[in-house]
């Protein structure tokens, strides 16, 4: 799962990814699919509790190497440390075989930003599997597009990570063939790396898809404590994409956040610093209740219909009208889609303008919230980024 690094794109396509190819890369994605049946090889090895601690332990601090590192640093930068402790928190990250840091808060940070839109990388809108795993393995995403993280590509040494990608799990393979024989090796690392993927990815999936949601945010965001055990305190997904630039996620006492007690404890120790809370007078606003229908639920359900809607108007107009096609207008597709055309279609075209004129509207009122949003809060990843480097 290598990536290959990428000067910064051109500003019109500002996901760096490349339109013309968006496909599944089946070549890349052997090693990715060998992973997930190397476990199946410990039925014919002999299997200690050992393994299964090893396998437990390599979840739990990978997990934390991810949450921790690649996500509320490295994508957000909620919290600092020096430089060594960054570079060992990256190399920790790149074990989990998730890509390197650059790639992966990279790629983070364009999902904040274009949350739920055209230019997310991963969002549930485009179908489950796309959001879990096709992004990954899809030639669209595979560089890493350096301006989208410059703040951290101007450190040697994460760019050497980068390109050394798979050292770290090579070596933490073999480490574990040496403790534990075949059962460490097929247990402990290779079935502790499939479970790490799919928890991780979940956050991408499930949490736009279940739970519940506390803030108005332009996305389909929501909280759910399945996910944040899993995720070691990454379930509180509404709160994250409402506050990104917190490092607590876990809004509340029982909003279960291990990563965010780790980092606690290791601010006592000092090899943290700088954790950022949620301002107390932004807990309260942009509330809704359970079950309402905000703006970012608007959003999507408006553009799954108008979606639904314009395939359908192009399939009628597509279609010759009974009784004579010729004797009837027809609409084209591109008049469908062309938001305040003046054609003389009645009354689909009035229909289909109508959907985008609401569409439109929804997109001023989505950008209205998050222009509000940065202005008294939230420092944005990147805004916050230049003063913020690490030591
Ligand atoms: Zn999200
Ligand atoms: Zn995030």
């Amino acid at each position: 799962m290598n990536s290959a690094l990428t000067e910064p794109t051109d500003p019109s396509n500002p996901t760096g990814a490349d339109r013309s190819v968006d496909r599944t890369d089946w070549v890349a994605a052997i090693p990715f699919f060998a992973v997930h049946v190397a476990p199946l090889a410990a039925f014919f090895v002999v299997v200690t509790w050992q393994d299964w601690v090893l396998c437990a332990v390599l979840y739990l601090t990978r997990m934390f190497c991810i949450t921790a590192g690649y996500h509320r640093y490295f994508s957000h930068r909620s919290y600092r440390m020096g430089r060594v402790a960054q570079f060992l928190m990256a190399f920790g990250g790149t074990t989990a075989l998730q890509k390197g840091p650059l790639w992966w808060a990279g790629h983070h940070r364009l999902h904040h930003r274009f949350s739920d839109q055209d230019d997310d990388v991963h969002s549930p809108r485009d179908g489950f599997w796309w959001s879990h795993v096709g992004w990954i393995l899809s030639t669209k995403y595979k560089s890493t597009d350096l301006s989208t993280i410059k703040d951290f590509a101007s450190f040697p040494e994460l760019r050497l990570l980068e390109r050394f990608q798979w050292v770290g799990p090579w070596m933490l393979a073999i480490a574990c063939l040496l403790i534990g024989g075949w059962g460490g090796l097929l247990i402990g690392f290779f079935l502790s790396t499939v479970l790490l993927w799919h928890g991780t990815f979940l956050v991408n999936s499930m949490a736009h898809l279940v739970g519940r949601r506390r803030y108005a945010t332009p996305d389909t965001s929501r909280n759910s404590m399945i996910i944040a055990v899993i995720t070691g305190g990454e379930g509180w997904h509404n709160n994250h994409h409402y506050l990104p630039a917190s490092c607590r996620q876990g809004f509340t006492w029982w909003e279960y956040d291990p990563t965010w007690y780790v980092l606690r404890g290791l601010a006592a120790i000092r090899v943290v610093r700088d954790l950022k809370d949620p301002p107390a007078r932004l807990l309260d606003q942009a509330r809704v209740r359970d079950g309402a229908f905000d703006i970012g639920m608007f959003r999507s359900y408006w553009e799954r219909a108008a979606k639904v809607t314009g395939e359908r108007i192009a399939d009628l107009s597509a279609r010759p009208m009974a009784p004579s096609a010729e004797a009837l207008p027809r609409i084209e597709p591109a008049a469908a889609e062309d938001a305040g055309a003046d054609v003389p279609n009645e009354p689909l075209s009035t229909l289909s303008g109508l959907i985008s004129r609401v569409l439109e509207s929804a997109d001023q009122l989505a950008a209205s919230t998050r222009r509000t949003r940065k202005g008294s809060v939230v420092a944005s990843t990147e805004s916050e980024a230049t003063d913020q480097r690490a030591e």
